[in-house]
């Protein structure tokens, strides 16, 4: 049944996003289903951004000057606006990176080379994204640890009961995605973790589709290591954060070397500065990092809840529409068990092919194996059509998916 509404007042949320005022082509307003990829942003992150240029502009830490100090004061209080917004038990805990991919390579190349060698396991799941994957494949081929998989099956759910087994064979990290990007399952994070670390490894989340689209709370979900992206959660390109564990982090040798990750240096060496600045060198994205803290502010306001709620709505809504579409075929669990992430294949076209004639109807979706080529084998498919929702989605776009996919099936017979 076609809800009528959902927690939000998604009018009101829209004023802040004037792209999604923007017509594709004449006549043809834009329908943004590919948050999942990157979300778009509110005025109030842009105003953000535009307003440290304006008046703050200064590099951080090291100047005594006025601009300077008002530029360390915002970059310092992003960074505790996001600690917060985690459930992080201290600024310390937040690493300012680009991306979830760099927090996971900052984890490998850090914690990893000091932490894995040869006859180690690490345990990942057959779901991850590539940047949840390769990292640890290049760090296992130079250390030569064995990587293992949680299998998938078929609606897309970890198997447990492998996972169980699996930890048996004493993985020294465990790393799994918090939702997934194809499927959008929401793996049981809290329970996999205690599971891991009664095992004795160490827990890698990556929540680069979670934190974005649901409460996350570290301290409740136990983990050492979390990894999210700015970008899909209101904020802009060029950073995101890594949560780690504070005495991990301050056990973990420096990722880059250069500037602001030192204490001193002298030609015959270094000494590290703390954490999380050891992590931190060089320039970083300081208005975008400020912009980020807009973005965890504005999502903050609505709260997590209403926005997981909110999505709850719009994904069984689409996946019961979805199913009305005949031969079309959608990956993944019930929507009571992920998130607003639907994948979907249809028999004789092309995901790149139902992608183009959506995009003539001004429905943007994202087409390809979407960074999971594992999964997308386990699954025996080259690829997916995803459609993807977010705070900003109206019901009513799901029928004009629905309308251009019933184009789609014309076109194609
Ligand atoms: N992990 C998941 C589950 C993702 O969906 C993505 C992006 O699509 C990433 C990691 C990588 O994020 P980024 O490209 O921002 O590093």
């Amino acid at each position: 049944m076609k809800p009528t509404t959902t927690v939000l007042d998604v009018a009101r949320i829209r004023e802040s996003f004037p792209i999604l005022q923007r017509e594709v082509s004449p006549g043809v307003p834009l329908v943004y289903l590919d948050s999942a990829a990157t979300s778009q942003r509110p005025v109030q992150v842009m105003q953000a951004i535009d307003e440290f240029y304006r008046k703050h502009n200064a590099n951080i830490h090291r100047g005594v000057h006025r601009l300077a100090e008002e530029a360390t004061e915002a970059y310092e209080a992003a960074r505790g606006r996001i600690a917060d917004f985690i459930g992080a038990a201290s600024p310390r805990e937040i690493v300012f990176v680009r991306n979830t991919t760099e927090a996971i390579n900052l984890v490998a190349r850090t914690w990893g080379e000091v932490n894995l060698g040869a006859g180690d396991v690490v345990l990942l799941t057959e779901m991850e994204h590539h940047s949840n994957l390769v990292p640890w494949q290049m760090l296992a081929a130079k250390l030569g640890f064995r990587l293992e998989f949680v299998p998938v099956d078929e609606q897309g759910l970890l198997d447990m009961d492998a996972y169980k087994e699996l930890l048996g064979h004493g993985p020294k990290l465990v790393g799994f995605t918090h939702m997934s990007n194809v499927t959008g399952t929401i793996n049981p994070a809290a329970e996999m973790t205690a599971m891991a670390h009664a095992a004795g490894a160490v827990v890698l989340v990556d929540g680069a589709q979670s934190v974005p689209h649901m409460p996350v709370d570290v301290q409740q979900i136990d983990a050492d290591f979390l990894a999210f992206s700015g970008h899909k959660m209101l904020g802009p390109t060029g950073v995101g954060a890594l949560y780690g564990r504070q005495e991990l982090l301050e056990a973990m040798p420096p990722f880059l070397g250069g500037g602001d990750m030192i204490k001193r240096v002298s030609l015959e060496g270094f000494s590290t500065n703390e954490v999380p600045y050891k992590f931190e060198a060089g320039t970083p994205a300081i208005a975008e990092a400020v912009g980020l803290g807009a973005a965890v502010d504005f999502l903050s306001e609505i709260g997590m809840a209403a926005v997981h709620a909110h999505e709850q709505v719009m994904i069984a809504y689409a996946l019961e529409r979805l199913e009305e579409v005949p031969g079309l075929r959608v990956f993944g669990p019930a929507p009571e068990l992920k998130g607003a992430v639907a994948s979907f294949t249809f028999p004789g076209a092309h995901p790149h092919d139902i992608a183009q004639i959506l995009d003539s109807v001004g429905v943007a979706v994202r087409a390809g194996h979407h960074c999971a080529m594992p999964l997308h084998q386990k699954f025996n498919i080259p690829a997916t059509t995803r459609a993807s929702f977010y705070i900003y989605n109206r019901i009513d776009e799901v029928d004009r998916l629905i309308e251009g996919l019933y184009k789609v099936r014309e076109y194609f017979g």
